[in-house]
C-alpha cells in the first residue's frame, strides 16, 4: 500500500514510485491512473512531484482511495483524473478535497463520444442519450488534447519554478503522439475483418480513429462478467463476420477470450487498453508509445489490415 501513496522525483516512466522527500518544494501534482502520469511526466519531468492514486500494474476501474491516500491528496496542488465513471472512487475522494486543491478532469479537454459510437448499430453516429465513454486515452489525439490542458495548469501553480517552461516536452510529447495517431490512420486503410474483439469495451476511440467496430466481451467496466448467452451471441456475430483472432487484455482475466475463441475456432493474441502499466514493464521501459505501437502492430496481423 505504501507505494501507492508515494511520489516520486519524476526522473522517467519507470520510476514514478519513489519517496516523497518533505525537503522537497517542487509542486504535487497527482493523476489517477497512468496515462495520466506519463503526461505529467513527459510535460514537466522533474519539475514537479508526482503522486499516482492507481499502483502499478492495478486495474484502475476498481482502484480504492485510502483514508491515508485522501491525506496525500489534500496537500497536492493540481489533481488530473477522469469522470464520467471511470473511477468512482477517485471522483468520491475529490469532492472531500479542501479548496487549495485545484481539481481537473480532462475529459472536459477532448470530445467524448457517446458508447458505442464505432457499432455497426450506431454507425454514423450513436445517439447523444447513450452516456459518455472515459476510454478516451486509446486516441493518442486524445492524450496530446490532454497534455496541453496538463501543461497550462500545471504552468499556473506559483511553487513551479519559473526556470523551466513546460513548452519543450509538451512540443515533443505531441509530435510523438501525432506520430503513432498518423501510424493508426495509415495501418488500417484496409482490413479484411474490421471487427475487433476485445476483453472489455475499452477500444472504441481507437476504433473511431481507425474506422474499425470493436466487439467487446464484456462492457465499459471490465468487473461485469458476460452471461452465457451474451457469450454465444458474440460467438454467433463474430463467426458470422469471420473473425480469426480474439484478443485479451494483459491486465485482465483472459478466460472468456480463450472460452470465446475456442467457440469459434479464432486463435487469442494479447493486446492493451494501457490502462496501467506493470512495475516491471515500466522497469523495462514501457511506455504509452511503445504499448500503442505495439497494439496497432498485432491489431493490423489479427484483422487482415494492409
Ligand atoms: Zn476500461
Amino acid at each position: 500500500m505504501a507505494l501507492s501513496l508515494a511520489v516520486s522525483a519524476c526522473a522517467g516512466p519507470g520510476n514514478l514510485f519513489g519517496s516523497k522527500k518533505s525537503s522537497d518544494s517542487r509542486p504535487v501534482i497527482a493523476v489517477s491512473f497512468y496515462p495520466l502520469a506519463e503526461i505529467v511526466q513527459r510535460v514537466a519531468g522533474d519539475t514537479v512531484q508526482l503522486l499516482q492514486l492507481t499502483p502499478a500494474g492495478k486495474e484502475p476501474h476498481e482502484t480504492d482511495i485510502s483514508a491515508q491516500q485522501l491525506v496525500e491528496l489534500s496537500k497536492a496542488d493540481v489533481v488530473f483524473y477522469l469522470g464520467d465513471g471511470f473511477q468512482p472512487s477517485v471522483e468520491k475522494a475529490i469532492k472531500n478535497l479542501p479548496s487549495t486543491v485545484t481539481t481537473i478532469d480532462l475529459l472536459q479537454s477532448v470530445e467524448e463520444l457517446p458508447q458505442g459510437s464505432d457499432k455497426e448499430y450506431c454507425l454514423p453516429a450513436c445517439p447523444n442519450n447513450n452516456p459518455p465513454d472515459p476510454h478516451v486515452w486509446l486516441d493518442p489525439n486524445n492524450m496530446s488534447e490532454m497534455a496541453i490542458t496538463v501543461a497550462a495548469e500545471i504552468s499556473k501553480v506559483k511553487s513551479l519554478s519559473s526556470t523551466t517552461p513546460l513548452t519543450e516536452g509538451l512540443t515533443t510529447y505531441a509530435e510523438e503522439l501525432q506520430k503513432v495517431g498518423a501510424l493508426i490512420d495509415t495501418t488500417f486503410k484496409k482490413c479484411e475483418r474490421p471487427q475487433l474483439v476485445t476483453s472489455h469495451d475499452a477500444f472504441m476511440y481507437f476504433a473511431v480513429r481507425a474506422h474499425l467496430i470493436t466487439m467487446p466481451i464484456t462492457g465499459v467496466d471490465p468487473e461485469v462478467e458476460p452471461s452465457a448467452k451474451d457469450l454465444e451471441g458474440t460467438a454467433f456475430y463474430t463467426k458470422e463476420r469471420g473473425v480469426t483472432t480474439v484478443f485479451y487484455e494483459k491486465m485482465l482475466p483472459r478466460a472468456f477470450a480463450d472460452t470465446l475463441a475456442k467457440m469459434i475456432g479464432a486463435k487469442v493474441e494479447s493486446i492493451d487498453a494501457v490502462e496501467t502499466i506493470s512495475e516491471k514493464d515500466l522497469k523495462a521501459g514501457a511506455t504509452y508509445i511503445s504499448i500503442m505501437k505495439s497494439n496497432i502492430r498485432k491489431i493490423a496481423a489479427g484483422l487482415g489490415c494492409k
